[in-house]
This record gives C-alpha cells, sequence and structure tokens, in this order.
C-alpha cells in the first residue's frame, strides 16, 4: 500500500501546538504578530494574503495587513520595512510576491530584519541555510522535510532528484537534503537527460509548475514523491506536477495535490513568527 504523505492531518497537527504556544506567550502578555504586505491587486497573492489572515487568527496570531497600491515606489516600501524593522510589536514580516515590475524584489528581501524573516528569503538566512546551520528556513522546504520527518522517511545515504532550482522550493529543498545527508541532484530546464535521473531517484521532490509532467516511467517502482507543483489542468481542476493518477501505484510513498505540501506552507509561516516571538 502506497503510504499518503498527509500534509492536511500534519498541518493540523502542528497548528493545534501552536495555539498552545501562542497561548502561553499571550500569558506573559507577547501577542506573536505577524506583518503582511501586499503590493498590488494580483488575484492569487490575494488569495494566499487570506488564507494566511485566517490559518493565523485560528492560532492565536496577530496578523497586521499593509495593502499597498500597485504605483507605490520602491523607497515607499523600503520605508514601510525599516518601520517594521524596529517596532518591537511585530516578529515576523512577510512580503508578498510578486512585487509590482518598479520594485527590486531582491533588495526588498535583503532589507527585512533576518530576524523577523518569517521566509528564510534574505540573503543571511540563505547563506545559514546553505552553511548547515539554519536560523530562519523558508517554509515549502521545511514543510516537506517535516513531512517527511513525520513518515519516519530516513534521507540519510538515499539519492534525492530535485526537479526545478527556483530560489523558493528547489535551491533550499537541496540544501536541506543535503543537510540531513541525502546524496542529492539538483535538475532543471536546461538539463539534458532529465528523466533519465528522475528514475534513478530515492526521493523525488518535483517544483516546476508544469501540470502532471512526472509520469509512470520516469520513477523507478519504490520512490519516495513529494509534489509541490499547484497546476490548473485542462479540466480546470487543480494538479500537482506528478500524474499521480500513474504514479502513486508505483510509489512507496507520495504527496497529494491538494492536500500535501501546500497545507505544510503555511503551517511552517506560523511556526516560524511563534519561534521569533518566543525569543
Ligand atoms: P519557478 O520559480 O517558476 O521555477 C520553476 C523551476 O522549474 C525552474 O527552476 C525551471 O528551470 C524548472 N522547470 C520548468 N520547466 C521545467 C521542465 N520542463 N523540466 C525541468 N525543469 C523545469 O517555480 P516555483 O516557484 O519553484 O514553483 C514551482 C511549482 O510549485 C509551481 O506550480 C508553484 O505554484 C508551486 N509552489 C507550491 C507551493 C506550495 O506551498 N504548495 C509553494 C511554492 C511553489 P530553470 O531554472 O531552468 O528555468
Amino acid at each position: 500500500m502506497t503510504e499518503i504523505l498527509d500534509g492536511r492531518a500534519l498541518s493540523h497537527k502542528i497548528r493545534q501546538q501552536l495555539k498552545q504556544r501562542t497561548a502561553r506567550l499571550r500569558e506573559r502578555g507577547i501577542v506573536p504578530a505577524l506583518a503582511v504586505i501586499l503590493v498590488g491587486t494580483d488575484s492569487a497573492s490575494q488569495i494566499y494574503v487570506r488564507n494566511k489572515h485566517r490559518a493565523a487568527a485560528e492560532v492565536g496570531l496577530a496578523t497586521h495587513d499593509f495593502k499597498l497600491p500597485e504605483t507605490t515606489t520602491e523607497e515607499e516600501l523600503l520605508a514601510l520595512i525599516a518601520k517594521l524593522n524596529v517596532d518591537p510589536s511585530i516578529h515576523g514580516i512577510l512580503v508578498q510576491l510578486p512585487l509590482p515590475p518598479q520594485i527590486d524584489s531582491a533588495k526588498i528581501t535583503a532589507e527585512i530584519d533576518p530576524s523577523k524573516d518569517v521566509d528564510g528569503f534574505h540573503p543571511l538566512n540563505v547563506g545559514q541555510l546553505f552553511l548547515n546551520n539554519p536560523q530562519s528556513l523558508p517554509c515549502t522546504p521545511h514543510g516537506i522535510m517535516r513531512l517527511l520527518a513525520e513518515h519516519q522517511i530516513d534521507v540519510a545515504g538515499k539519492h534525492a532528484v530535485v526537479v526545478g532550482r527556483s530560489n523558493i522550493v528547489g535551491r533550499p529543498i537541496a540544501a536541506l537534503l543535503l543537510n540531513a545527508d541525502a546524496t542529492v541532484t539538483v535538475t532543471h530546464s536546461k538539463t539534458a537527460n532529465l528523466r533519465e535521473l528522475t528514475r534513478q531517484a530515492d526521493i523525488l521532490i518535483v517544483a516546476i509548475g508544469r501540470a502532471e509532467f512526472i509520469k509512470a516511467a520516469d520513477v523507478k517502482p519504490g520512490v519516495v514523491v513529494v509534489d509541490v507543483g499547484m497546476n490548473r489542468n485542462a479540466a480546470g481542476k487543480l494538479v500537482g506536477d506528478v500524474d499521480f493518477t500513474e504514479v502513486e501505484p508505483i510509489a512507496e510513498a507520495i504527496t497529494p495535490v491538494p492536500g500535501g505540501v501546500g497545507p505544510m506552507t503555511i503551517a511552517l509561516l506560523l511556526e516560524q513568527t511563534v519561534k521569533f516571538a518566543e525569543r
């Protein structure tokens, strides 16, 4: 029987633990608070922000929303971040990406106080991760590692193949797997023999944004598959980067879409904010 790596169940468990931690903080007079900055009217971003808001409220975490117009300048956004950096009532700062073209997102990320960087995107936090001394981890890769740990999937000594090399998923999950003693291969759109490599994977992490790209012929029996992708197929259904129907019977364990990596991302964002508030 293939094991389903149920992100919904684990994220529920994490959120229950967070409720207790936020209650203890409140007893000490500390209200853990996350500042969420949204620039412009990107509809997907608005949905993400709304979901984050709801999940935060559920665990007793305060959120402060800063909705800025599409025409916001880089200077205006930097000024807001500078203010939040020194505000002791704010424990985490999240800038929802993508930002409008007049704003350099790398510059914005680098201006967030690393000790309030809940997304783990600040260059200092990225460096610490790659030096195997992580301080704040990007939520999606962190969620993946927790999901594997929850199911006692030991990555040490295994061949982990990562498909995708984005800064928010591919690169950091490769670093985390390496830190956990996996042998890691990172592949991307220019990889010549991609499907040959995925077939060698003991653990396959796919984060490319291509609906049902990985098929049964691309994996070996007994593989552990983590599907990060969130895509709409031709019928408008939410599907991953892996063809679940084809791959699930061959895999030892697999994440569903939805209900796998997605819920873990939000849970870990909340957990990171609570950690910062506890410090
Ligand atoms: P991204 O920034 O667009 O990066 C995509 C990566 O995939 C790039 O490295 C690209 O290679 C590679 N790629 C694209 N087509 C490929 C192909 N045909 N073969 C091999 N590699 C290919 O994407 P992302 O932000 O990492 O997100 C990936 C997917 O995960 C999306 O569906 C996104 O919605 C989803 N996601 C989900 C969560 C969650 O919480 N569930 C969080 C983040 C992202 P190059 O570098 O060569 O261009």
